[in-house]
């Protein structure tokens, strides 16, 4: 069983997983990223039973589960950092002194993105893109459903460099027993913002950007893609949905079907200018019962995986990015792609 611990001067959470130390790609195996472990890949239609049973997939002609039909297929991950923990069983913090702790007690799942091994998620149908948030937003609100799950962690590692440990396209959802530090950081800015000016932080930002329209790199009816004032790295993009709420679990099939040709988009457009490029996206997204959720709203981060963070980053929490982010979009809105 893993703990988290909670340090005392940051206020962060560390996951202390020793189970993840058997992942192939952990200590120290550098070869390419798929024979890390040798054998087919489980991910595959028809390697079903080289990953635990699935919790959950679109099967839309009803085949068996953990057989191949699939289109969409959420499966627990062998080497998870938390552990579902006893039914029922409420998750009790300690405190000892400094050292603040939680049972390492959730969910970590993996969505197997398509059946297709060699397809990128850049290359995705857009109804392939909408099967895969349906399945997310679904299982997010199963995930939910368990008291102590406080927020669900959705992000996408695509690439070795940004963490993949596999080829074939997948996602990660964790259900995490605490809110974590960075959100929270994230709803006490928009909160203060709020007690200040009557208004949503993000929604002023949305107003600034589409006004301002230099860092803007793609609009539609329900969402707006822009390179956020002071990227991190270069070509980093925040999608943010017009309407304000908390939470992803809302997305109406409208507006999900706009963000999958939204994200489908985005992603072909940074191939179209790095080519197959690593990148991160992670969603934020506040459950409605947590209590900054009438401050928050949700929102996708993009992080493309162009530069390093080195020891300045570490050293100050602040990054160093070569590239203005007007010349990111400036570049991102010239490179429209033919689909
Ligand atoms: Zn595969
Ligand atoms: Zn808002």
């Amino acid at each position: 069983m893993s703990q988290l611990r909670r340090d005392p001067v940051r206020g962060h959470w560390s996951i202390i997983a020793p189970n993840r130390r058997r992942r192939p790609d952990d200590h120290g195996e550098h070869g390419p990223i798929e024979r890390r472990g040798g054998g087919p890949c489980p991910f595959c239609p028809g390697n079903e039973e080289h990953t635990p049973p699935e919790v959950d997939a679109v099967r839309p002609n009803l085949t068996t589960a953990n057989a191949p039909g699939w289109l969409v297929r959420i499966v627990p991950n062998r080497y998870p950092a938390l552990l579902a923990g006893a039914p029922g069983v409420a998750v009790v913090g300690a405190r000892a002194g400094l050292q603040e702790t939680l049972p390492g007690v959730g969910s970590h799942e993996i969505v197997i993105a398509t059946p297709d091994h060699g397809r990128r998620a850049s290359h995705f149908s857009v109804d392939q893109w909408d099967t895969l948030l349906a399945a997310c937003q679904f299982r997010m609100g199963q995930l939910l459903q368990d008291p102590r799950v406080k927020y669900v962690v959705l992000f996408h590692n695509h690439g070795e460099r940004a963490g993949a440990s596999r080829e074939h396209e997948h996602l990660q959802l964790m259900g995490i027993p605490m809110t974590p530090e960075l959100i929270r950081q994230e709803a006490g800015r928009a909160r203060a913002y709020r007690e200040r000016r009557h208004r949503c932080l993000y929604c002023d930002v949305l107003e600034s950007e589409l006004a301002e329209r230099s860092r803007l790199v793609l609009c539609d009816e329900a969402f707006v893609s822009y390179a956020p004032f002071a990227s991190r790295m270069p070509y980093e993009l925040c999608v943010l949905p017009r309407a304000h709420r908390a939470s992803f679990l809302h997305l109406s099939h409208r507006d999900r079907c706009l963000l999958a040709a939204h994200m489908r988009e985005l992603l072909q457009r940074l191939e179209r200018l790095f080519g197959d490029l690593p990148y991160n996206w992670v969603l934020h997204s506040l459950p409605d019962t947590d209590a900054d959720a009438d401050v928050f709203h949700w929102h996708l981060e993009l992080l493309p995986r162009l530069s390093k963070q080195a020891g300045f980053e570490w050293g100050t929490g602040g990054f160093i990015n070569g590239t203005p982010p007007e010349e990111a979009a400036a570049s991102l809105r010239a490179a429209i792609t033919s689909t």
